[in-house]
């Protein structure tokens, strides 16, 4: 341990992103990026900003980015907050809504870097167990006596999803206090809570351009909500001085969430493969859990998860495997590639 260190920084138990190997070109379906290109339009328009106004600061408030948002969602731009990536916006909603004393009420298998923050924002979590089919019950998010509320829709690495009647079972019961709802993959076939909004002032809808929009690499995530929800965080945001998103980033994106056609294209590849791959993984045995994302995730009676991650990293495709956790410890999480790094995958697992 380094001399310099907190104890704050030694306690921290950080988030392990998936592997990004280097040293060879692998079939990647481990993190969930998508496998097909971004929108040529969002291509070409960042392409353009590689200009001289590279010298300028972007705009700290987005506001092309957050019209576009606006339109596509039927919202004012006052209900619209961006950040880098999805995880600073989650980081600066942990911050500040949910650092308040009291207990973080979230999934006990959920999205893993829930447990950082809290970590980071002296939170306790209040681990609200899946039932034994993985599912999310949302009669268990009632009577707590927490300081807020996170809800993943499509829950990851499950890939299961709740309905809008779900969530509103859980808004209606804390009504005090923020209930933000990751919506990560919820292009893929499930129902956003956006629509919920102007319903629901303690309700934070978080989305990003990772998956379902191909931009994983230039890091936009964006919030949905009240206008005072959205006001909070853009006050965190300006006095931590945070990245405003960068000016090719912000070009990209705004042309990405113009181009509403080509989100529903690779949206239906992806679902059009999932489906496809469902049915594969079933021949080998696989038990596969119902998802609406662009995962599957997947266990098989016979078989050790941890040797067919290593097996089939040994022939040149990685999928997730988390460790030797309770309950998903036998589990795989596979991203939806292409329908040729599917059969792919297929073909491999038939070797093992
Ligand atoms: N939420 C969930 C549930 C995720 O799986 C991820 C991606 N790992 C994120 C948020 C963060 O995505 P990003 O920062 O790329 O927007």
């Amino acid at each position: 341990m380094s001399r310099f260190w907190t104890d704050k920084i030694a306690s921290l138990d950080p988030y392990v992103p998936g592997e990004q190997p280097q040293d060879k070109r692998y079939i990647k379906l481990n993190t969930n990026e998508s496998p097909y290109a971004p929108s040529s339009k969002a291509l070409a328009a960042m392409a353009a900003e590689v200009s001289e106004r590279l010298r300028l600061y972007p705009d700290p408030n987005c506001v092309t980015l957050k019209n576009a948002l606006a339109k596509s969602y039927q919202l004012d731009a006052n209900q619209v907050f961006v950040g880098n990536g999805s995880d600073e916006v989650l980081a600066l909603a942990f911050m500040g809504y949910f650092a308040g004393g009291k207990p973080l009420a979230f999934a006990d298998i959920t999205y893993s870097f829930y447990k950082v923050y809290a970590g980071l924002y002296g939170i306790e979590p209040k681990l609200i167990p899946l039932n034994d089919d993985f599912d999310i019950i949302p009669t268990d998010y009632e009577n707590l006596e927490v300081s807020g509320v996170v809800v993943t829709n499509p829950n990851a690495p499950t890939g299961k999803a709740l309905p809008l009647t779900d969530i509103e079972i859980i808004l209606k019961a804390n009504p005090n206090v923020v209930v933000l709802v990751d919506e990560a993959y919820v292009d893929f076939g499930a129902q956003s809570a956006s629509t919920l909004i102007n319903q629901y002032p303690n309700l934070l809808v978080v989305q990003t351009l990772s998956k379902s929009r191909a931009l994983a690499g230039i890091r936009v995530g964006y919030a949905l909500g009240h206008p005072e929800l959205i006001e909070g965080l853009e006050r965190l945001k300006n006095s931590f001085n945070s990245y405003p998103v960068d000016r090719i980033a912000l070009a990209g994106a705004t042309a990405a969430v113009e181009d509403e056609a080509y989100l529903i294209e690779i949206c239906d590849k992806t679902i059009a493969t999932r489906e496809q791959s469902v049915k594969d993984l079933e021949a080998l045995g696989f038990n596969v859990l119902p998802s609406a994302t662009n995962f599957v995730f997947v266990t098989h009676p016979e078989k050790d998860a941890e040797q067919i991650y290593l097996a089939l990293k040994d022939q040149g495709i990685l999928v997730r495997y988390f460790g030797n956790k309770p309950r998903i410890g036998n589990y795989l999480r596979i991203t939806i590639g292409t329908n040729e790094e599917m059969a792919a995958l297929t073909a491999a697992l038939k070797t093992l």
